[in-house]
């Protein structure tokens, strides 16, 4: 086994990390962490540190680590036929299994599954799929894209465009002119204190509105969202925010992608966030949770209405121009198919409901009323703890106090990962599903600990 100090070397000179602040690991003034292993809700580093994962990966590993069957599907797949392609109507049991899956489960009214590698990549392809939909339609001037300031939705150049946070598009010179931004729905942080809930997302639609009527119904394709803004805060919708806005979009004819990767095979406690918030989508984003990143995997959901008009395109037009050597990996569609199996085997939906609930109840309890805490949110097994500087007048800290970053610092020298989130003094967790309520009691007693420490 390699040295740990020749692992760090090596790391250091070789090794692009995404996300990370390159100088900073340059000089060693980041943690230098190499992760061994995994069990259920705990990960562990080569020096033997164990840690519970509140983050699952990058909420991702929803099933748990270390899953004996989703290891065995994935051997047993690479042994018999690591790869073939999904080209020209080509595929394996695996791929086609998944797709049968993924539709059983999926909401009313969805046709097929393109599959991709990274959530971006699926992104990338709704977004081509929808110009492609609307040029057979003969609409060459329907194409922008609305998105949300403080949705997340990739990082690739559509998808970083997509995404409305200002990290991903400062000097990468985004977003690109197809996409326009509208307003957070963020109750939290509304400009207008005096605003009741319903208000606000009056508030939201009425900017969605004025930014149709600015742009023109006739330029724009499609709007897309996550059921809960994820990266950018783990915000729920206010009330009422998902049914009125699908009523601006059909009025004006502009389809509806849901991006579920975060929320899809069931972090909100209903199989899809779509079910949740009475969700009509055109398109639904898949990836994360789909393989609980036991291998890359993701999809576009194509609903009816476009898959027939994709259809009749390519009579008129000849195959369609868009695949990935990767799509519909064997192994990728292994994995699939045995996380689907053992997300219902152990009903770790429900897990989720009751395990989520009691996260956010008693997060609530240890902290809704820390004079530095804005607020405590969440849904099905997603959590927020957002630390304001005065909590009467709701101001927030500068970035340069890093009060999120040094929380989730103590938090993990105390074995529990959350994630600073990139935009605001935020705390997120999204454990696996499998967290049990002793683990969600250490999760709370731990974070408490470490508020007090920097707070
Ligand atoms: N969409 C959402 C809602 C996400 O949260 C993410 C990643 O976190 C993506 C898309 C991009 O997925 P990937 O990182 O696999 O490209």
């Amino acid at each position: 086994m390699l040295r740990n100090d020749q692992l760090a070397e090596w790391d250091r000179d070789n090794f692009f990390h995404p996300s990370t602040h390159l100088a900073q690991f340059a000089r060693g003034e980041l943690t230098h962490r190499v992760i061994k292993t995994g069990t259920n809700c705990h990960i562990e580093d080569r020096d033997g540190n164990k840690m519970l994962d509140a983050f699952a990966g990058l909420y991702c590993v929803n099933v748990g680590y270390g899953r004996q069957d989703i290891a065995d599907a994935i051997a047993a797949q690479a042994k018999e036929l690591a790869y073939y392609h999904a080209y020209v109507g080509h595929g394996t049991e695996a791929s086609i299994t998944l797709s049968k899956m993924i539709l059983d489960r999926a909401p009313a009214n969805m046709s097929k599954v393109y599959f991709g590698q990274s959530g971006s990549d699926a992104n990338e392809t709704n977004v081509k799929l929808i110009w492609y939909y609307n040029n057979i339609l003969g609409r060459p001037e329907k194409k922008k894209i609305i998105s949300r300031w403080r949705g997340y939705h990739g990082s690739g150049l559509v998808t970083g465009s997509l995404t409305g946070l200002e990290l991903f598009h400062k000097k990468f010179d985004l977003p690109l002119a197809q996409v326009v931004h509208t307003e957070a729905p963020y109750y939290f942080r509304r400009a207008d204190l005096d605003q009741s809930e319903e208000q606000f997302t009056a508030h939201c639609v009425a900017e969605l509105e004025a930014l149709i009527e600015r742009e023109g119904a006739d330029t724009i394709a499609a709007f897309i969202g996550e059921p809960v803004l994820g990266t950018g805060g783990i915000v729920p919708p206010p009330v009422g925010y998902w049914t009125a806005i699908q009523k601006v979009l059909k009025k004006h004819d502009i389809l509806l992608v849901v991006d579920e990767v975060v929320t899809g095979f069931g972090r909100l406690g209903t199989m899809f966030g779509s079910e949740h918030y009475g969700l009509e989508a055109d398109l639904i984003t898949i990836a994360k949770g789909l393989t609980s990143a036991y291998a890359p995997l993701s999809g576009s959901i194509v609903g009816e209405k476009m898959w027939k008009v994709l259809e009749q395109g390519t009579d008129e037009n000849g195959p369609i121009g868009h695949g990935w050597t990767y799509s519909a990996h064997p192994i990728g569609a292994a994995a699939g198919v045995a996380n689907l199996k053992l997300l219902d085997e152990l009903d770790l939906i429900a897990n989720n409901r009751d395990v989520g609930s009691y996260l956010n109840k008693t997060m609530t309890e240890a902290l809704g009323d820390h004079a530095n805490v804005g607020e405590v949110r969440g849904e099905g097994m997603l959590c927020a703890v957002e630390f304001v500087k005065d909590r009467d007048s709701r101001s927030f800290f500068d970035a340069a106090d890093k009060v999120g970053p040094q929380i989730a610092a103590a938090l993990g020298a105390d074995a529990v990962i959350a994630r600073a989130m990139p935009q605001g003094d935020i705390l997120g967790f999204a454990p696996p599903f499998c967290l049990t309520r002793a683990e969600a009691d250490e999760v709370v007693q731990k974070t408490a600990k470490a508020v007090k420490t920097v707070l």
